[in-house]
């Protein structure tokens, strides 16, 4: 099952002030679409972005500061939008969330919600219950009470099987105001699930306020460290932050020895507070024998995610006389990158040596010491 994430911000949308549409303007310090989109990417359950921009956004400098994506371009309407997002997802994708640029503060639990919904319909999306009694009025007098009853306010993401929405939206009439709307129209059942008042969708300069206030109460940083070691065995290769080395020795250990990605992932488990690799991963267990240290870190970031954390950036330092890191730096931050779901931007792999003391001179083994930080999302 792969689940790809559209991010509709093509729109014009300029009520909420200032020059730019409401997605690029910044919102503590990013575009405000950037802020949606980093909540996608962080889900575990998300494979890919898709970020629909209207034609002449294309050539701004303002959508390349958001998380990588797969680049669509809007049309005429939002329906139109929307079918040339579907269009651009990744082969193998089964399932879409659509998402609107303008709300960047959705929940993991929403999309948890959504995803888990999608088990037993071909569409489901968020919703907040009417709580509110609602009036009808007529020059400034209430002429009657509506009945809130069975009334909720739509929200996104917007989940949907991919084959039944695409099926939908040809046999669409294009004045659909979403993509339920749509998925109703072609008869798909469409599942209700909890939404949050705090999903708001920036429209006005005030919501702008109350967005920064929300991230502002959540604001909540947290940093791990983590510290490694092992030996040198016979060997002629040996695996640091991802990457098989050369060497005329090689690390030993119960899984392949990794022992920055070790480093790294004892500091995200230390970020949390949930223990380290072997509480998580035992080495008494015979199954865990020669694993590839991915599924440990893969593991560590699954849990920050669940927890609703996102990575912010990770620093690793490798201590060591040989093999020389300096080579392989580019691609072990590339590979830590793709198994963090971060740009390698946010990834430092420095060595060091320890000139020529200790164990780590005597080149008896290689240390790691690592630092993360998680941002709660
Ligand atoms: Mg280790």
């Amino acid at each position: 099952m792969t689940t790809t994430a559209i991010i509709v911000a093509a729109g014009r949308g300029t009520r909420a002030g200032g020059d730019l549409p409401k997605q690029w303007q910044a919102l503590r310090g990013k575009p405000v679409a950037a802020h949606a989109m980093a909540r996608l990417a962080a889900h575990p359950h998300v494979d890919a972005l898709v970020l629909v921009l209207h034609p002449d956004d294309l050539d701004s400098d303002l959508w390349p500061r958001v998380p990588a994506a797969i680049v669509a371009t809007g049309g005429e309407t939002r329906a139109a939008s929307v079918r040339n997002g579907l269009a651009a997802v990744p082969t193998g994708t089964t399932r879409v969330l659509i998402h609107d640029a303008a709300r960047p503060l959705l929940s993991q639990a929403i999309i948890d919600r959504v995803l888990a919904a999608l088990d037993h319909a071909p569409g489901a999306a968020p919703a907040v219950a009417v709580t509110d009694t609602l009036w009808h009025g007529d020059g400034g007098a209430v002429t009657g009470i509506a009945d809130r009853t069975r009334l909720f306010r739509a929200q996104t993401p917007q989940g949907f099987h991919l084959g039944p929405l695409l099926a939908a939206h040809a046999a669409a009439r294009g004045d659909e105001t979403d993509d339920v709307a749509v998925a109703r129209a072609a008869g798909l059942d469409v599942a209700i699930v909890a939404g949050e008042e705090d999903n708001i969708k920036i429209t006005t300069p005030e919501d702008f306020a109350r967005a920064e206030k929300l991230m502002g109460d959540r604001m909540d940083i947290r940093v791990g460290n983590g510290y490694d070691v092992h030996r040198f065995g016979d060997g002629d290769h040996v695996w640091l932050c991802g990457v098989q080395v050369p060497h005329s020795r090689s690390l030993q250990g119960h899984s392949d020895a990794d022992v920055g990605m070790h480093a790294v992932t004892d500091a995200i488990y230390g970020a949390l507070g949930k223990g380290d690799i072997g509480q998580h991963f035992p080495p008494s267990d015979p199954q865990w024998k020669g694993a590839a240290s991915h599924i440990f870190l893969d593991h560590a970031v699954a849990l920050a995610a669940q927890h609703g954390y996102a990575i912010s950036n990770a620093d690793c330092t490798l201590v060591c006389e040989y093999p020389k890191i300096g080579p392989h730096q580019d691609a072990m931050k590339a590979v830590m990158g793709a198994y963090m779901k971060l740009d390698s931007s946010r990834i430092s792999v420095k060595a060091t040596t320890s000139e020529r003391l200790g164990f780590t001179g005597r080149e008896e083994g290689i240390a790691a010491l690592a630092t993360v930080t998680l941002v709660k999302t």
